[in-house]
């Protein structure tokens, strides 16, 4: 394959004005998504006097400058977080281009990255993962995995399926492959939608939107309706893919004997590295309540650690959860000291998780 070669400097710039934009979305994503309001329409506002906000008023991290960081109409005070999250998105998307490259690869973890934002911003405010993020993004984490690793690009699974489920890779047919990787791209969602259902039995909990109102207020009927938006969106978009994956096999696999090999390999690791990071959570949480007798963790954080494991296969499971223990010592420890409550102030596990597997992400070599 011949390629033009740009300046490296111009990927950078381009990946951190694409950073400042994609950053001010997550804005939105993270504002709106935890209060169950549309992240299309309406579109930007004031949230204070509900002004909406011009274009030119709405540049990311430039009119937060140079309005002071205040409401051109009402002049209260902007959170700073704004600007935060468009700053530490662009500083993300300079920091994969770095390491990875003008490639697909840098595409899908800038995805993953956002993710992960997302889902800590959410978290540290709201004490809460939506399902509205963590189904979808599972399934992407499955998708993302098999394209890298039939690109050649992604290592990190194909080490752990062989320890996680060795039987699958003894003699692989494109028949078989076409069956049983569709299958685990159909079973995304049901899989977690069966979480949530196990967690009724054994915790007596409803599915973790029931806290989404911070007034109090609770309206079941639009709660449980966007579950059921959520749960059958994410699965005709996996049968979708189940679809497109079965194709591709039997399209590809006569050509592309290597390729498909390693895409499927992706996808196994990605299905061991999720059952590796949720499933060991889970027993944890389950442990955890049997012996104290409340929640120390939601299970927002075993559908987010799937999303991690099939992201970052195996090892970088590990990784994730030993470095996000580490942080959540010291993020307990300041929240402790700090609040009223001491060491039974609750603490946003997801929080120390997804700046973990931010870390891990930079950091991994493959
Ligand atoms: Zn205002």
């Amino acid at each position: 394959m011949t390629d033009i070669n740009l300046p490296f400097m111009y990927y950078v710039f381009f990946a951190s004005i694409f950073g400042l934009i994609i950053g001010s979305f997550l804005n939105v994503v993270i504002h709106r998504i935890p209060r169950g309001e549309s992240i299309v329409s309406p579109g930007s506002h004031c949230p204070a006097c509900r002004n909406p906000i011009g274009a030119f008023d709405n540049i990311p991290l430039l009119s937060y400058v140079l309005l002071r960081g205040r409401c051109r109409n009402c002049n209260i005070r902007v959170s700073s977080v704004y600007p935060f999250v468009e700053a530490i998105t662009a500083l993300l998307f300079i920091a994969i281009i770095l390491k990875s490259g003008p490639s697909w690869q840098a595409m899908l973890e800038m995805i993953f990255a956002c993710v992960m934002l997302a889902l800590v911003f959410i978290d540290a405010r709201h004490h809460l993962l939506p399902n509205m993020i963590t189904y979808p993004a599972f399934l992407f984490a499955l998708a993302a995995a098999t394209v890298l690793g039939g690109l050649g690009d992604w290592a990190s699974g194909t080490i752990g399926i062989s320890i996680v489920i060795p039987a699958l890779e003894l003699g692989i047919s494109p028949l078989r492959a076409a069956l049983i990787g569709g299958f685990l791209f159909a079973l995304a969602a049901p899989g977690f939608w069966l979480l949530d259902r196990l967690d009724l039995v054994l915790f007596n909990k409803y599915f973790e939107w029931e806290e989404m109102n911070e007034e109090g207020e609770r309206d079941e009927e639009a709660i449980e309706s966007r579950y059921r938006l959520t749960i059958y969106g994410t699965m005709i978009a996996g049968l979708l893919v189940a679809a497109g994956w079965a194709f591709a096999v039997i399209y590809f696999s006569p050509n592309e004997p290597q390729a498909f090999d390693d895409a499927y390999k992706g996808l196994l690791g990605a299905s061991g590295g999720a059952l590796l990071g949720g499933g060991l959570i889970w027993w944890l949480r389950a442990v955890y309540f049997y012996i104290r007798g409340f929640e120390g963790m939601g299970l927002g954080d075993v559908k987010m650690m799937a999303i991690v494991g099939a992201f970052l296969g195996w090892r970088g499971t590990f990784g994730v959860l030993l470095l996000g223990s580490i942080i959540g010592v010291v993020v307990g420890s300041i929240l402790a000291f700090r609040g009223k409550q001491g060491f039974k102030t609750p603490l946003p596990f997801g929080v120390c998780l997804g700046i973990a597997s931010l870390i891990v992400l930079l950091i991994a070599k493959h």
